[in-house]
């Protein structure tokens, strides 16, 4: 039977940045608090994570009795700065449905784990950093993030991965806690643009960018399209204003080679433009969130990323996609979005769709000529 150095000496030579040990109890604490706060969780059922049921890993695999974290550093290169402004890191370089980077060696450890006679199985849900911190390989940090103890300069550009086996293991010493400076004044808190951070480790979901950007209902509301900036998938503001991830932005590194290679296929102007084929051949494998049939939620989140740039090269764009699309959710914002970037060809478009426009857009560019 393997013994826990042999696993620990497997994860390492797979090149995983941390490794912890947990016991398989229930995270009683944790299904309480999903309990209190349901609408936060809307994601997980979208996705069909039974995250309740996760709470009790004997549900996942009954024999389970250790609960394997690996700790797999995100941002070891750096990502193309065309980029960055528009999407959240984590997403930059996410193999879930390609299956052709972290999950190739997410296999072959547990693959290593099944050929030593335990019985193996990788699960997203239960609570991932409940779990890190009990397995004592990371903490939490006000902005709800996980926080390695150890690897990746102790920053919060991490992704635990779970593996349940069916034996006991000694666990390693639990660092449940939040590990924010007594000197940080809550930096992230007061950075979140949405307001979705209350503070003390709590946060509104429904409020995030990051949820706003794949799952808002709708067309963005008002109060909203300025402080959601430019984002179009994600968001990483709570991080890269937090002073615990100083150290390791501070670093030259060099740049993904994964994701410089479909770094064309992301430029927004693209974006604005794609059909469904373009959207499932280029987009859709790398960022899976959206379905095609939620395409308009796309241009609409680039639409207003372009509002926000204030750049006015990205009218002539606008004033195309308006014509090409039907969606008033789209056309409403590409409007939001030329009133913001202003200039007399953005005003002569306006002034042309004024009166066509159905009521819910011409209510927008009313708005703009108020
Ligand atoms: S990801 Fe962005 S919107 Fe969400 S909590 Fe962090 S700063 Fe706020
Ligand atoms: S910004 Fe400050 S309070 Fe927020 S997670 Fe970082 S250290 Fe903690």
């Amino acid at each position: 039977m393997l013994s826990k150095q042999e696993i620990i000496d497997k994860a390492r030579e797979l090149q995983f940045d941390d490794i912890g040990f947990a016991t398989a109890e229930p995270f009683e604490e944790h299904k309480q608090f999903l309990t209190t706060v349901p609408d936060n969780f809307t994601w997980a059922s979208i996705f069909g994570l039974p995250l309740e049921e996760g709470c009790n890993p004997q549900s996942i695999l009954p024999q389970a009795k250790t609960i394997i974290v690996l700790i797999e550093n995100y941002f070891k290169f750096s990502f193309p700065k065309s980029m960055e402004p528009y999407f959240g890191r984590c997403y930059m370089d996410d193999d879930r449905v390609t299956k052709d980077g972290l999950t190739v060696r997410i296999r072959q450890f547990v693959s290593f784990l099944r050929e030593h006679g335990l019985q193996a199985k990788v699960t997203f849900s239960i609570p991932q950093k409940a779990a890190s911190a009990r397995a004592g390989i990371g903490n939490f940090g006000k902005n709800c993030l996980l926080y390695a103890n150890n690897a990746a300069g102790k920053s919060s550009w991490i992704s635990p991965i779970t593996i349940l086996v069916d034996k006991a293991f000694e666990a390693n010493e639990p660092t449940v806690r939040v590990g924010c400076p007594d000197w940080c004044r809550n930096a992230c808190v007061a950075a979140c643009p949405t307001r979705a951070l209350k503070g003390n480790c709590t946060i509104d979901s429904k409020r995030c960018i990051s949820f706003l950007t794949y799952f808002g209902q709708g067309i963005t509301p008002r109060e909203l399209r300025e402080p959601m900036g430019t984002y179009i998938y994600g968001c990483d503001r709570c991080q890269d204003v937090c002073p615990r991830n100083r150290a390791w932005m501070s670093q030259v590194l060099p740049l993904n080679p994964r994701v410089a290679a479909k770094e064309a296929w992301f430029d927004i102007v693209k974006l604005l433009h794609m059909d469904e084929a373009y959207f499932q051949h280029n987009i859709q494998p790398h960022m899976f969130y959206m379905p095609a049939s939620d395409l308009w939620r796309w241009k609409m989140n680039v639409a207003r990323a372009m509002g926000n740039s204030l750049n006015e090269r990205f009218v002539p764009e606008l004033i195309k996609a308006y014509e090409d699309n039907s969606d008033d959710r789209v056309r409403g914002m590409i409007a939001w979005s030329l009133g913001r970037i202003g200039g007399a060809k953005a005003k002569a478009a306006l002034e042309r769709w004024r009166h066509s426009a159905t009521p819910a857009v011409k209510e927008e560019i009313e708005m703009i000529f108020l």
